[in-house]
């Protein structure tokens, strides 16, 4: 098969997976599941034929897939891929850009830059920051906390690209008790070991409470939350930022997915966030766009721009390209999919996106209270947060509800105990999914 005619194979097993996509079951089932073992061949030594593996992929592959693009998904604050994302993702994949610098990519990098502007714009935050687009918040808050330490050794006078850590000043950092394992893994891997993060106590919200904050200096770096990952609260920014900022230490946000709630009617919740020097935020989860997109910002430009810096003999560039600013050298134009939901949504659209699912949290929370279950957030974001009765009660209506197909979402525990944890942050969840998976939950309850 020609190249063109694959392309248009592909495209067409796309569409159908995606005309389909409402009906399929939000988990794969068993045969499904076992269907992947078709998979299990040794390394060919004569490569097999790109339509049949298209068709192998597709024909066991897609059933055996999680409707994580569908409307009853309701896990990990993931979101499903808005249309006009997923359309320019597609016209990526044909551009094939190596989107590290303007040489590399003229549209690569006008575009990000765009992309960039825009969501300074949207979230409200200082527009002359730098914007980075990485993998993920996870990689993104690795970037941010290199620039975050980079600078606060350079104001004790000390050089960290060329002396390293050995015999640096000690750098503190303080994290919430509530912090995400995301941002423990990008401490861990930059060298603050996990014994010495120091853990900030958290009030009954899991925010962390002003009056018992930790030391601060001019040597310590605080992170910070917009929206926690069980509760979706935020710390309170205002008092927490403000002693920061007198103890010229430096606040990241951990907003992977809390942030968006800034360009809502929910963005009283951010208040004083702004005042941070970086944050992190997912396109990937709330704004709807394909995985992997999202976004390290940073107040200091210069600061991101020195502490990625990748600039080679054969490859210089401005301190604003890409390469300069995230992880990656080689890498894909991810900001581009975000540009495209932002010129699509606008900042209604956003608003929009982001009220919806918090007005159909807030209906879902009060239709399980009515039902017996204990909801046990404040449902003012995206999060349900939700046990009945004993653990074991819990376990078993997550279970009998995952089967019905009503919807999938995951547990985690809670203040020492299990809870079943529902999120909602996909654009196609409609109201009658969620009355759905109410009426679900009341009848696995019982
Ligand atoms: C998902 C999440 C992360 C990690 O984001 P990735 O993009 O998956 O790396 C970090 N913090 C919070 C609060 C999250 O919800």
């Amino acid at each position: 098969m020609q190249e063109i005619e694959l392309i248009a194979e592909a495209d067409k097993r796309a569409r159908d997976y995606l005309a389909r996509i409402d009906g399929h079951p939000p988990f794969p089932d068993q045969t499904a599941r076992d269907g992947l073992a078709i998979f299990a061949e040794a390394l060919p030594e004569q490569g097999h034929d790109a339509a049949g593996t298209l068709r192998m992929l597709d024909i066991h592959g897609s059933p055996a897939t999680t409707a994580s693009n569908g409307p009853r998904y309701f896990g990990f604050v993931v979101g499903a891929t808005l249309p006009a994302a997923a359309a320019a993702e597609r016209l990526l994949l044909a551009w094939d850009q190596c989107a590290s610098s303007y040489d590399n990519s003229p549209v690569a990098a006008t575009l990000e830059k765009i992309a960039g502007r825009w969501l300074l714009d949207a979230l409200d935050l200082p527009r002359s920051s730098a914007v980075g687009f990485g993998t993920s918040a996870t990689a993104c808050t690795l970037s941010c906390l290199s620039a975050a330490r980079r600078s606060l050794l350079a104001q004790q006078g000390w050089d960290f690209d060329r002396d390293g850590l050995i015999g640096a000043p000690e750098i503190r950092v303080i994290v919430s008790e509530t912090v995400h394992i995301a941002v423990k893994k990008a401490l861990r891997l930059l060298g603050f070991g996990t014994a010495r993060l120091i853990a900030a106590p958290v009030d009954a919200h899991g925010r962390i409470d002003p009056d018992r904050l930790p030391l601060l200096d001019d040597r310590t770096i605080i992170c910070l939350q917009a929206g926690e990952v069980n509760t979706g609260e935020f710390d309170p920014f205002v008092p927490l930022i403000e002693a920061a900022r007198k103890a010229k230490a430096w606040v990241h946000v951990d907003g992977a997915f809390g942030l968006w709630a800034r360009a809502s009617s929910r963005r009283a919740l951010t208040e004083g966030v702004e005042g941070a020097d970086s944050w992190t935020t997912d396109g990937h989860k709330w704004l709807n766009t394909p995985y992997d997109g999202a976004v390290a910002i940073c107040r200091d430009a210069d600061a991101l721009a020195q502490a990625m810096n990748a600039d080679a003999v054969y490859a210089t560039a401005s301190g604003d390209a890409q390469k300069n600013l995230t992880l990656e050298f080689s890498r894909r134009a991810r900001g581009i999919p975000i540009w495209a939901a932002l010129r699509t949504l606008g900042r209604s659209g956003i608003a929009e996106l982001v009220d919806r699912h918090c007005n159909e949290a807030e209906w879902l929370a009060d239709r399980l209270r009515e039902t017996g279950f204990d909801v046990l957030n404040r449902v003012f974001l995206n999060q349900v947060l939700v046990r009945c009765g004993d653990d074991e009660c819990t376990a078993r209506v997550r279970q009998t509800v995952l089967d019905t197909g009503a919807g999938w979402f995951g547990s985690t525990i809670w203040q020492g105990r299990p809870a079943l944890r529902i999120s909602l942050s996909s654009w196609r969840t409609q109201h009658e999914d969620v009355v759905r998976l109410a009426e679900a939950l009341a009848k696995a309850k019982g």
